[in-house]
């Protein structure tokens, strides 16, 4: 069947001839989880120096700490081995540096019609919702305080990550 994801599918033909990940039970062999942004600029893994397999990775627009990253976070830390979970939202992220009303005339705008409708959760002061973020983990019932729990920004020029809490 002829399709619009050949190239990738062809790629993913590519990849299964080396593929050794079978029977992997799909635990967070490094005992982390990471919430970050969709930002094509992060590369999860390869900044941690970890590999597939190694954490739990849930990514959104902002890198927030949302009720499905908690979802996320606690299912990792009791059926998935997490130890440590980091939040890492980034510089020059377009959540943090746009009003609600500037991406909804930008979708508008591309969609070739209304969207002042559709919610995007901007973030008007990145380190104070980081800060939050975190408070939102550490002070989750469901996830005990031996779990380490870190606030990071995630500079996109740099590669570094800057711990802030
Ligand atoms: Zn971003």
């Amino acid at each position: 069947m002829a399709s619009d994801f050949d190239d990738l599918l062809s790629a993913n033909r590519t990849f299964s001839e080396t593929f050794d990940g079978a029977g992997f039970d799909g635990v967070a062999r490094a005992g982390v989880a990471l919430v970050t942004c969709m930002d094509s600029r992060i590369d999860p893994l390869r900044m941690l120096g970890l590999s597939p397999g190694d954490a739990k990775i849930f990514r959104n627009p902002g890198g927030r700490v949302t009720p499905q990253a908690l979802e996320a976070l606690v299912l990792g830390v009791h059926l998935l081995r997490v130890e440590r979970i980091l939040i890492a939202p980034h510089t020059r992220c377009a959540m943090a540096s746009s009003t609600l009303e500037e991406l909804r005339e930008r979708v508008s705008a591309s969609a070739g019609q209304d969207a002042s409708w559709q919610t995007f959760g901007v973030v008007t002061d990145q380190e104070a919702a980081l800060l939050d973020d975190v408070h939102k983990v550490r002070a989750h019932p469901l996830i005990p305080e031996s779990v380490k729990v870190g606030g990071f920004i995630y500079d996109v020029d740099t590669g570094l990550l800057d711990q802030r809490v």
